[in-house]
């Protein structure tokens, strides 16, 4: 009797073992063919991927505006494949608007930089700019190679908000670069926030933002909070510093979908 039971047990577990195999998936039911990625060449150095609007190609400020009340050209100087800072003559902001981007920026604070703390070196890429007088939301640039201040305020920086994960800083003088991806805050129709805005960033390809949350527009003193805002410039700072100002080149965006 016990004989019979083992045996009917065994038969039982083959026909399970043989059952499941047969309930393998197909794995050709998993795989997608369509459709298919757009094909996009990449970059190379200075290069942009070919499907990326490039707002500075080294020779041109055609794509930047002044951001005073009557827009007129910017007033940057241009010179030797890069634009720099004007002190005084305000900020400069992209003719066309966006919402969510990859964006691709180098920048490179005075080899002979004056100042301290937040008056040396400072410009700032106001990831969207929402209205006249420097709103919207800014990653800071800075030195910070050699330069003590806050680190809510440090480059890489989202100003007053988040600080960089690290220091990824070169010295000054030395090119640098920013990679960011960009979502953009969304709004109900009656102006409350749907969903925050978030970034991550690589400062010269080292992770220093992480999907991290905003908690609005960069204030300089006080709390942040959200303003309605749909699509919308991107925004270099004058922050007024003395002595020579910092420098920007190859500047490229991707607009995501
Ligand atoms: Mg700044």
């Amino acid at each position: 009797m016990q004989i019979t039971s083992v045996y009917a047990s065994v038969v039982l577990a083959c026909l399970q073992l043989s059952a499941a195999s047969a309930a393998q998936p197909d794995p050709a039911a998993t795989e997608l063919w369509t459709p298919e990625p757009a094909r996009v060449t990449p970059g190379d150095g200075a290069k942009p991927p070919s499907d990326a609007i490039v707002l500075f190609g080294g020779a041109s400020l055609e794509e930047w505006m002044s951001t005073d009340a009557k827009p007129v050209a910017a007033k940057w100087p241009v010179a030797d494949g890069a634009f720099k800072v004007r002190s005084g003559a305000g900020h400069i902001q992209t003719r066309r608007d966006f919402l969510d981007y990859q964006l691709h920026i180098e920048w490179r604070t005075p080899a002979d930089v004056v100042g301290t703390g937040q008056s040396r070196g400072n410009s700032g890429v106001f990831l969207a700019a929402t209205g006249p007088a420097l709103r919207g939301y800014e990653l800071q640039v800075l030195d910070c190679a050699a330069n003590q201040t806050y680190v809510n305020g440090q480059a890489a920086s989202i100003y007053k908000q988040l600080a960089p994960l690290v220091n990824a800083c070169r010295p000054n003088g030395a090119w640098q670069s920013y990679d960011i991806l960009w979502t953009a805050p969304r709004f109900l129709a009656d102006g409350t926030l749907r969903s925050p805005a978030r970034v991550t960033a690589f400062h010269n390809g080292v992770l220093v933002q992480w999907n991290a949350e905003l908690t609005g527009e960069t204030v300089y003193a006080g709390t942040p909070r959200y303003f309605p805002h749909g699509r919308s410039p991107i925004m270099l700072q004058d922050h007024g510093d003395k002595g020579p100002g910092v420098e920007f080149r190859n500047i490229w965006v991707r607009e995501l979908e």
